[in-house]
């Protein structure tokens, strides 16, 4: 396939890999080996030269030498979602904390500083805060409805302000939604930090309504066990970006042994072909049984972005960064805890599970579940109340669901 001549949107059908490779299959084999042969001496050893970083990427991913390293699964399953995030290259990971924490290592060592945005997923909340830390990476973080100014005093007031190696946003943030305007942050970045990198973990809206590196974002970081893998069958990471920092990031894999496996790149390279038609499916049903909850007695508060009116302050940031309110509603119901559990006790179609962007629609707690290893503090001051349910909504017929949470709130 000549690819320069076909939109991103195909070259993620069946870009990536090339049948007559392997028996002219129309998709890829998997290639469950640890290892690869040189067909010669000379040839291992230049592999090595150019898998130590400086070859252009064609030639790296061409240097097939171990698993942990590289392989053909991971090489298709990475060219497709370059092409959906409108990146040079991506990397993936054998979970999304996997690939969150490789790519902190990569830019941020002992004495350095990261800047993000709150709140963030629990388990990279608890990273920075708990672990992160005890390698000597410092933090400071800003609230959604900081501005300009305020980020930038924050930054100046630390005394390793000069050290700020990463910007790690989450927008929209689990599991409260909040918006930070990525162009903003950037031009915060050129002025004070410029070797500074900006991640944003792109897990509730990409690669499908949110593309952060057209807004100035230098990395994109997934979650793929949620809307990339789709089925709730695979655990995984990725990143995406320029080739520069992804190779990088890739150095910082291949020693940490993280890559994904031959079997889960082949699955997420599977659940990529249908990734658009998913996500659309999730969220045209999200708008209607979020627009079902808001206006129902028995909730107090409903966190949906499709529900944004233009009179709202973030609507211009909202149809800035994202092309769908996207299959994440957060709701409220009136009362506190046991109210909520009544709720998700009574469910008879929707699961009660954590976890996000998969078929099936699920359930949860962040209070008690997702984010329970937040502080108290932090999980209040963010919305994140005993009172609050998450929903991520699935593909399922949309009166079923409606059917189905009707009758579990009329158990509270
Ligand atoms: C689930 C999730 C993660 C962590 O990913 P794992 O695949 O569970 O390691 C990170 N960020 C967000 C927003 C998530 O939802």
């Amino acid at each position: 396939m000549k690819h320069k001549d076909f939109s991103a949107e195909s070259l993620a059908i069946s870009g990536g890999h090339d049948p007559a490779s392997a028996h002219n299959s129309i998709k890829p084999p998997i290639y469950q080996t640890s290892t690869f042969k040189f067909n010669t001496a000379e040839e291992g050893k230049a592999f090595f030269i150019n898998a130590s970083g400086d070859a252009p990427l064609e030639e790296r991913n061409a240097s097939l030498i171990y698993t942990r390293l590289n392989h053909p699964n991971a090489i298709t399953a990475e060219f497709k979602l370059a092409q959906l995030d409108g990146a040079e290259d991506a990397a993936f990971f054998e979970s999304g904390m996997a690939a969150i924490s490789t790519a902190i290592f990569s830019f941020c060592h002992a004495g350095d500083l990261i800047l993000m945005s709150s709140p963030l997923y629990g388990g990279t909340d608890t990273f920075i805060k708990k672990h992160a830390v005890q390698f000597g990476i410092e933090w400071i973080e800003f609230e959604p409805s900081a501005t300009s100014a305020e980020i930038k005093a924050l930054i100046q007031s630390h005394p390793k302000a000069d050290r700020l190696k990463m910007i790690y946003l989450e927008t929209p943030a689990n599991p409260t939604l909040s918006l930070t305007d990525i162009e903003m942050i950037k031009e915060i970045r050129d002025e004070l930090a410029a070797d500074a990198v900006i991640a944003v973990d792109n897990t509730y809206m990409g690669p499908i309504f949110q593309k952060p590196l057209a807004h100035g974002a230098d990395l994109n970081l997934y979650s793929a066990t949620k809307y990339i893998g789709g089925h709730s069958d695979i655990i995984a990471g990725a990143a995406s970006g320029s080739e520069s920092v992804i190779k990088e990031i890739k150095k910082k894999r291949s020693i940490l042994g993280n890559t994904a496996s031959p079997f889960t790149s082949w699955l997420l390279s599977r659940s990529m072909e249908t990734i658009g038609l998913r996500m659309e499916k999730q969220a045209n049903n999200a708008q209607k049984l979020a627009e079902f909850l808001d206006s129902h007695s028995k909730v107090k508060a409903t966190h949906y972005l499709g529900l944004m009116k233009e009179s709202d302050s973030l609507y211009a940031l909202f149809k800035k960064q994202n092309t769908s309110g996207g299959a994440m509603i957060a709701f409220e119901v009136h009362g506190g805890e046991s109210e909520a559990f009544k709720f998700l006790n009574a469910l008879e179609l929707a699961h009660l599970a954590i976890s996000l962007g998969s078929t099936e629609t699920l359930v949860s707690h962040p209070f008690t579940m997702s984010s329970s290893n937040m502080d108290e503090a932090d999980r209040l001051k963010n919305g994140i109340t005993p009172a609050l349910v998450r929903v991520s909504v699935g593909i399922e017929n949309i009166d079923d669901l409606i059917k189905d949470f009707d009758q579990a709130l009329k158990a509270i």
